[in-house]
């Protein structure tokens, strides 16, 4: 399953920053991700993947959020960013120009991680 790799490369990610923290993280409570909708990941396919991602690692307790973002190019005829939808294709919805400058929409990365360290010092949770 696609998704499962990319949440398994998401557990690591989120380990090694738990390992660099300044204090011992004790639990991770939420991980959030932005996902592009042009990404070849599926919201479903992730919260379906999660708990099998999360087990045997500092994650197993944590919830996931995934937070989609919409796809958008950058037009130079409109010389602006025009969202788009997935049917649109790389292609310009407001004057059809074709352009192959996705500027959002392929996105799949870690947005914040939530975690509890030890008691000593709490204020260096990563929280946003
Ligand atoms: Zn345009």
């Amino acid at each position: 399953m696609h998704e499962l790799g990319l949440l398994t490369s998401v557990v690591a990610a989120v380990e090694k920053a738990a390992a660099q923290a300044d204090s011992q993280v004790t639990r991770v409570e939420k991980v959030a991700l932005d996902v592009g909708t042009m990404s070849e990941a599926i919201p479903e396919a992730l919260y379906g993947s999660w708990p099998i991602a999360r087990q045997d690692s500092i994650c197993a307790q944590a919830e996931l959020e995934v937070t989609m973002i919409p796809a958008s190019v950058y037009c130079p005829r409109c010389a602006r960013d025009v969202p788009i939808d997935e049917f649109f294709a790389l292609t310009c919805p407001e004057c059809g120009m074709p352009t192959g400058n996705l500027t959002h929409g392929r996105e799949f990365k870690i947005a914040w991680v939530q975690w509890d360290t030890e008691p000593e010092d709490p204020s260096s949770a990563a929280e946003s």
